[in-house]
């Protein structure tokens, strides 16, 4: 029998395949087990790759058609083609999925095809598409990083071609003359905005009577707005009930303030939420618990109830984000070997990358008054920064919520351009423990965004300059 294994990582998402790349580097033998042909996961598959590459060329498409004409810039004739649309983005997320083959060759990982299942203690069953087991590995730990799926409504079938989830919306072959996205969430506004965009009506139908709720309501309401004016007709309050396909339309039925209605769509994109997924893992088998919402649980450290076994990204609690699962994925792997890793859950940002982006960081004005923690806040709006005058994007503001005592920074909401981008500074400020002065009395290049961050960290002491 061959040696086995150090670890074996069962998933090559972004949880999985930087554990693997870790575990590598401090000189454990890895191999990594991966259902589908690509490497890479939701993300670079079917998720943030993908999505941001159709975000990019819509905006391409939408700036040459309405916007450039401000900045005297006349364009005329332009035309989508949606083939080549859609072909740069699987270009790109080839290119990317083969870079995880290329670093797990570097790093002298094994790949192995297959479904894995957790058989026994120390041993990952590999099964081949028709059920058969293909090999038995032996390893000394076990990391699941198998990730999430789609979820729909009761009512709503998902058929992948006019039902569909955001995998498919990523490859319509044509504009829909009339999107309906069921969930004002990230994928919502993501998707939303790509195909709005490229010229579809697109109705977005929220369950819930706000949206956003990582964001004070003062964001939010500038981001609804923002939205709206672009476009995307957001409708609140609103309980889908069903859809029927029907030949040339698909029917959906929903609630509002008690009554009945119907939509007609040409395509309903489901964005609800994700589950966790462990389907055909054998969480049974090896007696591996799970929580209320069937996510794997685990202890600060990523243990499973199960000894070596380890659970890491979205099939753990917390947000589903890519760079929490990578952040995770290396905090096990580290502790495995004897380091001392920790995951600062108060500084990991999230961000939609719709025109302008929205990104948030740790808490809420609200979490913070339950908690009973006492706090001041501090705003600035891009319409009065240089740059985004410059830009021609001055839609938004930067919000920083920090302690009323100690001035320690607790959380920050952006809406505007190259939002993303600019919660950095504020994720390594929470990192660091830094206070509003500190960003304040740092030096930020001028004429930069990053000055209407400065801007807000000055308004959370009073002394804000050009307001
Ligand atoms: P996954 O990426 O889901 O990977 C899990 C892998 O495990 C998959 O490859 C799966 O095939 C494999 N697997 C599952 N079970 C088994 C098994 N038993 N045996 C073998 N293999 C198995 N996050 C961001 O941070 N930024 C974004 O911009 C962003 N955009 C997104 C856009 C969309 C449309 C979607 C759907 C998601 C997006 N996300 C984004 C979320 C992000 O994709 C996930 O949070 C991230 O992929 C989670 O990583 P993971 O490694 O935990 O799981
Ligand atoms: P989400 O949780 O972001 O949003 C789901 C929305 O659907 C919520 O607003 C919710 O209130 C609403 N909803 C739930 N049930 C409903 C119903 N029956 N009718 C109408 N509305 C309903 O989920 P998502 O947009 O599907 O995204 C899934 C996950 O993928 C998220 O956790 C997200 O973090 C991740 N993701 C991240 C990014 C990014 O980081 N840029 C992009 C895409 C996806």
């Amino acid at each position: 029998m061959a040696d086995p294994y150090d670890l074996v990582v069962i998933g090559s998402g972004p949880g999985g395949y930087v554990a693997a790349i870790r575990a590598a580097q401090l000189g454990l033998r890895t191999a990594c087990v991966e259902k589908d042909a690509t490497l890479g996961g939701t993300c670079l598959n079917v998720g943030c790759i993908p999505s941001k590459a159709l975000l990019e060329s819509s905006e391409r498409f939408a700036e040459a058609k309405r916007g450039l004409s401000t900045h005297g810039v006349n364009v005329s004739g332009v035309e989508l083609d949606l083939k080549k649309m859609l072909k740069r983005k699987d270009g790109i997320v080839k290119q990317l999925t083969g870079g995880v083959d290329f670093l797990f060759k570097k790093n002298k990982i094994e790949r192995v095809q297959g479904l894995g299942r957790l058989a026994a203690t120390g041993v990952v069953e590999v099964l081949d598409a028709s059920g058969e087991v293909t090999a038995s590995l032996q390893t000394k730990n076990i990391l699941i990083a198998t990730g999430s799926a789609p979820i729909s409504v009761p009512g709503v079938t998902l058929d992948g071609e006019q039902v569909v989830t955001s995998t498919e919306a990523l490859c319509f072959d044509e504009v829909p003359a009339h999107l309906v996205v069921i969930g004002a969430g990230v994928i919502g506004l993501e998707m939303g905005s790509v195909w709005a965009r490229l010229g579809a009506k697109v109705t977005i139908l929220e369950y819930l009577p706000t949206f956003l709720p990582f964001l004070d309501p003062d964001v939010s309401k500038t981001a609804a707005k923002i939205f709206k004016k672009q476009g995307l007709d957001m409708q609140f309050g609103v309980k889908v009930t069903g859809t029927t396909v029907r030949e040339d339309a698909v029917e959906v039925s929903l609630e509002r303030d008690g009554e009945a209605e119907t939509l007609l769509a040409d395509k309903v994109l489901v964005a609800v939420g994700r589950r966790p997924y462990t389907d055909g893992l054998g969480c049974e088998t090896v007696g591996l618990e799970l929580d209320e919402r069937g996510r794997i649980r685990v202890d600060g450290g990523f243990k499973t109830n199960i000894p070596r076994v380890w659970a890491i990204g979205d099939v753990i609690a917390g947000p589903m984000l890519a760079h929490k699962a990578e952040e995770e994925g290396v905090a096990a792997v580290e502790s495995m070997t004897g380091l001392a890793p920790h995951v600062n859950y108060a500084a990991i940002p999230g961000v939609i990358y719709t025109h302008p982006e929205v990104a948030n960081l740790g808490r809420t004005s609200a979490e913070c008054e339950r908690d009973g923690v006492p706090i001041k806040t501090g705003t600035f709006p891009f319409a009065a920064n240089g740059r985004a005058k410059a830009l021609g994007e001055t839609e938004g503001l930067v919000k920083i919520i920090a302690h009323e005592t100690t001035d320690r920074i607790l959380g920050a909401q952006i809406v505007g351009p190259r939002a993303g981008a600019l919660i950095a500074e504020l994720a390594v400020a929470v990192e660091f423990s830094a206070s509003a002065e500190d960003i304040a009395r740092s030096v930020h290049a001028h004429p930069t965004l990053a000055e209407v961050v400065k801007e807000a960290a000055l308004d959370v002491g009073g002394r804000v300059i050009h307001r």
